[in-house]
């Protein structure tokens, strides 16, 4: 066995994380993961993310070029959602708790876009040209700043599934952007974990974190001007990766121009990255970790970043969320954090 057999701490949601390098040794008789197969057109009639194509709600897309955005016409989360009979408006207090913990329910209002990356229906972000990230860039903006005006929205979560493996529906390249009315747990923990940091130090945890011995030279896979790539200490998935700002901003709608053009330009990079690695469009699961908007003040020590959490630990074969992941709750890693930065790093894109 090469690599470390230890527990990791996660920094941000304050748990175990397994690194196990030794189950990565072990005979492979599963199964063996091959991504889409099918030639994939330019343009799809069937497919209602592109240019011209009428959708479900009768809606007709424009002849859109670069990115393009709507609301979700199957939404998880809307603002003509019913209210439930005897729905709460907030979280279930003690008291609500005691009487009658078995049947609490709340509405499901908030708001559901869909955001298509290129007009393109056969290419990835990572095949787009490099020019093409600043209006990429700049609609991840302006839908967080559209989500966040939404009065019914205490936090905007945009987040891209890429991929069949991961059980993408549609292979037009895009993200979404869910509107949330309430706060989700691991945000929450990460919240507690930041703002903690921040009363005892005066500083942001993840910038902080991008500075420290474990880190710097050994976990980062790149450094640009404004943000750096970084494999976590206690990565969660087999080359999961974070973007972090150099300065912390709480969310996305507080970074300028320049900042914002350049996080584009070091998303396409390490979306590149991930296809040269695993020699082929590979599939992810991004996160946009912004802010809460539900006004606590701990909202405040926040940091925005991204992650990058691959499903793949190798280019055949998946990681699943099996038994002890899902009873656990707890990860377990198969790839050495810092063998997987130096895997990174000396990839050529
Ligand atoms: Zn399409």
């Amino acid at each position: 066995m090469s690599g470390p057999w230890e527990r990791r701490w996660h920094l941000l949601f304050d748990e175990w994380v397994v690194i196990s390098a030794s189950s990565a040794a072990r005979p492979w008789a599963g199964a063996r993961s091959e991504g889409a197969k099918a030639a994939v057109p330019q343009h799809d009639p069937s497919c209602y993310l592109c240019p011209g194509v009428t959708r479900a709600s009768g809606d007709v897309n424009p002849d859109y070029k670069g990115p393009f955005a709507f609301d979700n016409d199957f939404p998880t989360f809307a603002g003509h959602a019913p209210t439930p009979t005897h729905a709460l408006d907030t979280a279930p207090n003690e008291q609500a708790l005691s009487q009658n913990p078995f049947a609490i329910v709340a509405a499901s209002r908030g708001q559901c876009r869909v955001l298509c990356w290129s007009d393109r229906h056969d290419m990835t972000l990572a095949d787009l040209p490099v020019e093409a990230m600043g209006d990429v860039a700049k609609l991840w903006q302006s839908e967080f700043i559209v989500l966040k005006s939404n009065d019914e929205v205490k936090q905007a979560l945009l987040f891209e599934n890429k991929g069949v493996e991961i059980g993408v529906s549609n292979l037009h390249p895009h993200g979404q952007a869910y509107g949330i009315p309430f706060v989700t747990t691991n945000t929450k923990r990460m919240r507690t974990a930041q703002a903690r940091y921040a009363k005892q130090h005066g500083r942001s945890l993840l910038v902080d974190m991008l500075q420290h011995d474990s880190v710097k030279d050994i976990l980062i896979v790149e450094k640009a001007k404004h943000w750096s790539v970084v494999v976590p200490f206690a990565a969660r998935f087999a080359y999961e990766t974070w973007i972090v700002p150099h300065v912390a901003v709480t969310d996305i709608s507080e970074i300028n121009e320049e900042v914002l053009l350049e996080l584009g330009e070091v998303y396409h990079r390490q979306a590149r990255r991930y296809d040269a690695l695993f020699q082929r469009q590979s599939p992810n699961i991004t996160h946009f970790h912004n802010a809460p908007c539900d006004n606590d003040p701990d909202n405040t020590h926040w940091c925005f970043h991204l992650a990058f959490q691959p499903p793949l630990r190798e280019p055949d074969k998946l990681k699943y969320i099996a038994g002890f992941e899902s009873a656990a709750g707890n990860m377990t890693n198969p790839v050495q954090p810092e063998l997987a930065a130096a895997r990174l790093r000396e990839l050529n894109i």
